[in-house]
């Protein structure tokens, strides 16, 4: 049986930070369902947060500052003490990130260069041009290959081993052989990103499906605020390709059926670098008004920005116009609308990014330490995978110096691989039963359309009641192609169970929170209700129905205020 020291699943930023800083002298392996370079971190376009104070228009910007945007971007739903650490660490996490490589954008004179971002009082996003997630990851891989970390690449994790509150490992499907087979580990910590492909229209790869976060929750482990789901205001139409936030920090302009640059109607100082939260509430609320085109979006105008700028800060961006709307912004404004992009919820740890199981630890997008709280900042979800995940990389090892170990845990692990492959041999036995992507596709339908940007309780009631029915459909999944090679319709049916999980703790936690926060907005209750409802949600999986309970925030010096851009 492979056996390590601490086992990272997930091949992404997050992940890669976490191996990056696990102790050498340990055995540290990265397991990831595609190889680590083809994580969705690779399409992050815009930058990445650090009060570096570059920009001659952010002289004045601290740490303090870009704690205090991200606080009340979150509708004073982060703890405080966590978002402060974070801001803290982003000044030496992206001087530690150029020194390993990362070729940032420059401004004249050499400093590394930063644009304006969303909710941000001041300039301090780093970017290189609008491929900045790219460029981190590949650096980040090279460094964890320069160190020896072992790679398990196209190993999807099926199940969490937790035996009385400890964890001893996990168990997966290795696609090139079909082979199901336990792993034991003495951590393990989930860096396993977001679950974007929940949604119909989403930003995300195809491979975020959410299921760690899903492993996670059936394993005994709380899910904390998974109700705010961040809809990005600006992806390309019809295909939901992501439109940077950078081209609206680079000065882009949106602009309804009229002509009109409305966000003067929601935002009227911030304008179009309002956070992401009422941006795409501005956009919907205009399409529906019958101010878009064709019913279904607005548009995105570059042109006055002129060739030269396009091309050399938004290259990537021109690219994804020509290739995939035939357009070029150079010349014609983008068709955008707004789609599901950022999970603020997640796997709930502490600000060490420790779980209550022991020795299980997660970072990353698929963990909520709670920085984002209800509304996440552009540009601060990068640096939250290298801040957090290179915290969970030196916890996870302090935890396995100082832990006896986990004892006599092959049996467990065996029995536990036996039962996924029971499970597995179950469907295939089948010849006729419920298609599964007839479920997933009808999922997607259900979240985009009553989970979305506009909530009330109607629609939440009715969703969670068919979210209840596909649970029952599932039961009657079987496996039509028989071989277990590659087979991407088992990876579909094994991951649909998390999403299935993941589609009612959203629900079930919107449907409950009956006020408006960040990105949870309430057409029933319009008003943010801090006496009830400044709390984290917290929803545990017991006797096999979540359990929901909630917790308090962490206030420290900013007393929660409206917010006004
Ligand atoms: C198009 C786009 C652009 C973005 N731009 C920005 C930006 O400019 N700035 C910013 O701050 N944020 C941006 N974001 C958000 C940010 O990129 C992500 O939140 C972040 O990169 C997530 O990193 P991660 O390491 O947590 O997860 P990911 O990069 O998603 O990696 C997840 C890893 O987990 C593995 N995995 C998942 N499930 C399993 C399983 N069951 N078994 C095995 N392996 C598994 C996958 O193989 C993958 O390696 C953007 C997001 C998108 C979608």
């Amino acid at each position: 049986m492979i056996s390590e020291d601490v086992i990272i699943v997930g091949g992404g930023l997050a992940g890669l930070a976490a191996a990056l800083s696990s102790d050498p002298h340990l055995k540290v392996a990265v397991i990831s369902k595609v190889h680590p370079l083809r994580s969705h971190s690779v399409a992050a376009q815009g930058g990445i947060n650090a009060a570096l104070g570059n920009n001659p228009d952010g002289k004045d910007d601290n740490w303090e500052k870009h704690a205090f945007d991200t606080i009340k971007g979150s509708d004073y739903l982060a703890d405080q003490d966590t978002a402060e650490l974070m801001c803290e660490k982003a000044i030496s996490a992206i001087y530690e990130l150029e020194h390993l490589g990362v070729p940032f954008s420059r401004f004249p004179g050499g400093v590394i260069a930063q644009r304006p971002f969303g909710g941000a009082g001041f300039p301090r996003t780093c970017y290189a041009a609008d491929r900045t997630g790219l460029v981190i990851l590949h650096t980040l891989f090279e460094q964890s290959l320069r160190k020896n970390v072992r790679f398990y690449n196209e190993w999807l994790v099926t199940k969490l081993v937790v035996k009385d509150g400890k964890c001893l490992g996990v168990v997966v499907y290795d696609l090139a052989t079909g082979q199901i087979m336990p792993v034991r580990a003495k951590t393990v910590i989930f860096a396993t990103g977001g679950y974007g492909r929940v949604y119909l229209r989403t930003t995300n790869a195809f491979v975020n499906h959410g299921s760690g976060i899903g492993i996670a929750y059936r394993a005994g482990v709380p899910l904390k605020d998974m109700e705010f789901v961040q809809f990005h205001p600006t992806s390309l139409f019809p295909k939901n390709i992501l439109i940077t936030e950078g081209a609206r920090g680079e000065g882009g302009y949106l602009m309804n059926n009229k002509g009109k640059r409305f966000l003067a109607d929601y935002a009227p100082s911030a304008m179009e670098l309002a956070p992401r939260d009422i941006v795409a509430r501005a956009i919907q609320t205009e399409i529906d008004k019958g101010n878009g085109f064709e019913n279904q979006y607005v548009r995105l105008d570059l042109r006055h920005l002129g060739e030269e700028k396009i091309k050399k800060r938004l290259p990537g961006i021109r690219e994804i116009c020509i290739d995939f709307a035939g357009l070029d912004p150079i010349e014609t404004p983008i068709p955008i609308q707004p789609a599901q992009h950022y999970s603020m919820g997640g796997i709930d740890v502490d600000k060490a990014c420790v779980s209550i199981v022991e020795g299980f630890f997660a970072a990353g997008e698929c963990a909520c330490v709670s920085i984002h709280g209800a509304n996440r900042l552009g540009g601060n979800s990068l640096l939250d995978t290298v801040v957090f995940g290179k915290i969970a990389g030196e916890e996870a090892s302090k935890f396995v110096k100082g832990s006896e170990g986990v004892g006599k845990s092959e049996e467990i692990l065996l029995d536990c691989a036996l039962e996924v492959q029971r499970r597995i041999e179950g469907w295939g036995k089948k010849d006729s039963g419920q298609k599964l992507h007839l479920l997933l596709n009808e999922l997607k339908v259900i979240m985009s359309e009553k989970v979305g940007i506009f909530r009330d309780k109607k629609d939440l009631a009715d969703a969670l009641e068919r979210i209840h029915a596909l649970k029952e459909d599932y039961t009657r999944v079987y496996l039509s192609g028989k071989c277990l090679r590659y087979s991407q319709e088992l990876v579909n049916i094994l991951e649909f169970d998390s999403m299935l999980d993941l589609a009612e703790v959203i629900t079930l936690g919107a449907l409950n929170r009956e006020e408006t926060r960040g990105s949870h907005y309430r057409l029933d209750f319009k008003k943010r209700n801090d006496k009830d409802w400044l709390k984290h949600t917290q929803v545990t999986l017991k006797d096999g129905k979540p359990q929901v309970d909630y917790k308090e925030v962490m206030i420290e010096k900013y007393k929660p205020a409206e917010r006004k851009y």
